[in-house]
């Protein structure tokens, strides 16, 4: 199955990526990731995606298209794969048909994940990420013993550049002026599926998995 999750940022693309994509034995590719791997290892792709990031603005479209074809065309994408931050913007989708379609596929279904404004900021703000073992925590939904570190490791807890309050505001901009359009593309090819994205994460993961068996039968 050829797959991409849409949603705002906050909206657990991530960790629904995660588990749909084991459930369909699928690679997960996050373009969010490999830019931060890419960051945290200071390679030159990481050199050029830090400040866009960084201000929650979009990588240029060069720099991300090309890092996904690269990624598409390796062994374990050719079956299926289940696409998480990319695309972000109609040209990004517009590339990604052609793409496929230079390779005789195309994409099965298109899983946007709904959540809104306000609640993505709660989550996202309260957000803290473990500087050693890379756990994440919540200050109010999964807060750790001791505030500011690691239960797991005692490791020092921070938070995200982009999950500041200010930067999750701007995301959430960009995310309406150029994620937005996407709804509509992907609606009038008929693969366009909408969950409630909010409450426990499994219940999340099981309304996704429920809606993805209807679109495939
Ligand atoms: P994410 O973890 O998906 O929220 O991505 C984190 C950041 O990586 C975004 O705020 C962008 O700066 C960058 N990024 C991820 N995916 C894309 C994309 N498809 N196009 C441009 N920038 C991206």
């Amino acid at each position: 199955m050829r797959l991409v999750l849409v949603g705002p940022p906050g909206a657990g693309k991530g960790t629904q990526a995660q588990f749909i994509s084991s459930h369909l034995s699928i690679p997960k590719i996050s373009t969010g990731d490999i830019f931060r791997s890419n960051v945290s290892t200071g390679t030159e792709l990481g050199q050029q995606a830090q400040a866009y990031m960084e201000r929650g603005d979009l990588v240029p479209d060069e720099v991300t298209i090309a890092m996904v074809e690269a990624r598409l065309a390796d062994d374990d994408a050719q079956s299926g794969f289940l696409l998480d931050g990319f695309p972000r913007n109609v040209p990004q989708a517009e590339t990604l048909r052609k793409l496929l379609a230079d390779w005789d596929t195309k994409l099965d279904v298109v899983l946007e994940l709904v959540v809104e404004d306000d609640e993505v900021v709660r989550r996202l703000s309260g957000r803290r990420t473990c500087r050693v073992c890379g756990r994440i925590w919540h200050v109010l939904f999964e807060p750790p013993a001791r505030p500011g570190r690691c239960d797991d490791c005692g490791g020092e807890l921070f938070q995200r550049d982009d999950d500041r309050e200010a930067t999750i505001r701007h995301r959430l901009d960009v995310y309406a002026q150029q994620t937005q359009p996407l709804i509509a593309f992907y609606a009038d090819d008929g693969i366009l599926l909408g969950i409630d994205a909010t409450g426990p994460v499994e219940e999340v993961t099981a309304r996704a998995m429920a809606a993805l068996r209807r679109f495939m039968t």
